[in-house]
């Protein structure tokens, strides 16, 4: 096979876009200071580059900038919203309420705070991986104080309904955060249009530096206010201390630019790669399945299970030149299947089988070409030498074969 390597990998981090890093550049040495030094230059122009900053992220958002706080990552945000409303709102009540398909950043800090007394639940979602309203509905009580739901689903990029997500919550009175890390940046995201008060998201999967995100929280109708979990200085108006990321922040700030003038023109482009993906796979090969909704999906990615094909085994064909990820998790000893492809309903063989793709800025039709060509050839290697495809083929119900549990 030629020598190329290609990056189908983009949900996992983007490449930071070189106009990116040749804005982040000056503010390592030349502007090096700290933005919170008020009584020299130095500290003046960090302090002005994180302020544009925060109005290009804020723009993106169409938010205002004070809504916006640094932090270290999505992940941290994700802290930041749950473990931070959690303490602030406790004399209202203790219940939060999110779903099963959430990124473990989320369902982590819940597992945390159900050890603080909190009590969370973990809805189911449909086949297709989108919430179910009613059930959402039905699961708010009294001592209701937070929906957090995902506003893109990293695996299958499902996207949810959180314009109806948001009409509940305001009915209820309920706060409403959303981890909108895979959106941001890709797709048009307006927390203020839909009645989402916190929202998090990071810059390296929008082609922005690693270790640098945010959460906007609401400052107006409603107020909202998170408990800091980082004490310290007093930095980024109390809610995290700790001295900014001026190069990264500014990097997010770029990044944060770029996207909202080239998703459209990218997310165009994208979605006709994928497309392209999806037909030439389906085409060359028998048996392979979209999982999740592909009407509310982001428009670069694809999640694919390739029947009686074990998804490890088949990336070992060709990782060697295509970056992507499959459905399974290694944990420890075992493989798991993806919980997130679990609870859409998949069986452990069509999890076990998935591979996600997820193109990206810099991905070409050339890339993609090279891609069918490598998987195809690899589904084929695979099966050709799998005794339960073999079996399949001769038309015996796999299904019906009972295996030694071992
Ligand atoms: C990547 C990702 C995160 C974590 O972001 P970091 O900035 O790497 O901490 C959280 N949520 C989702 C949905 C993600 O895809």
């Amino acid at each position: 096979m030629e020598k190329r390597l290609i990056y189908l990998d983009n949900n996992s981090t983007t490449p930071t876009d070189p106009r990116v890093v040749d804005t982040m550049l000056p503010y390592f040495f030349q502007h090096h200071g700290n933005a919170a030094s008020r009584s020299h230059p130095f500290g003046w122009v960090a302090e002005e580059a994180v302020d544009y900053a925060r109005e290009q992220v804020a723009s993106l958002l169409d938010v205002d900038s004070k809504e916006i706080i640094f932090t270290s990552g999505a992940t941290e945000s994700d802290n930041l919203a749950l473990k931070g409303v959690f303490e602030m709102y406790s004399r209202k009540g203790n219940h939060i309420i999110t779903t099963k398909t959430e990124h473990k950043a989320v369902l982590d800090s819940c597992t945390r705070i159900e050890k603080m007394g909190g009590e969370v639940t973990y809805l189911d979602v449909k086949e297709d991986g989108l919430v179910d309203l009613a059930e959402l509905e039905a699961a708010i009580k009294p001592t209701t104080i937070l929906v957090s739901i995902m506003w893109a689903n990293n695996e299958t990029g499902v996207i949810q309904d959180m314009k109806a997500i948001g009409q509940i919550c305001e009915k209820h009175g309920v706060l409403l955060m959303s981890d909108a890390t895979q959106a941001v940046g890709k797709i048009p995201v307006h927390p203020k249009e839909v009645g989402v008060h916190l929202l998090a998201f990071t810059a390296h999967k929008m082609y922005g530096p690693k270790g640098v995100g945010a959460l906007y929280v609401c400052r107006k109708n409603p107020r909202v206010k998170v408990t800091a979990q980082m004490d310290g200085g007093g930095h980024e108006r109390g809610m995290r201390s700790g001295t900014l990321n001026v190069p990264g922040i500014v990097g997010f700030g770029k990044a944060a630019e770029i996207a909202k003038n080239e998703m459209a023109q990218d997310a165009e482009r994208l979605s006709r790669l994928r497309d392209r993906l999806e037909i030439a796979l389906r085409g060359n090969l028998e048996e392979v399945y979209i999982n999740g909704n592909t009407e509310h999906r982001m428009p670069h990615v694809t999640n694919l299970s390739f029947k009686h094909v074990e998804g490890e085994g088949l990336m070992m064909t060709f990782n060697q030149n295509i970056a992507v990820s499959s459905g399974s998790a290694c944990t420890s000893a075992s493989l798991e299947p993806s919980y997130v492809l679990v609870a859409l309903g998949l069986g452990d063989d069509l999890a076990h089988s998935s591979i996600r793709f997820s193109l990206g800025r810099f991905t070409s039709e050339e890339d993609v070409d090279f891609a069918v060509q490598a998987i195809t050839a690899g589904v084929n290697h695979m099966r050709d030498l799998s005794p339960i495809w073999e079996m399949y083929k001769e038309g015996i119900d796999v299904n019906s074969i009972v295996w030694e549990s071992h």
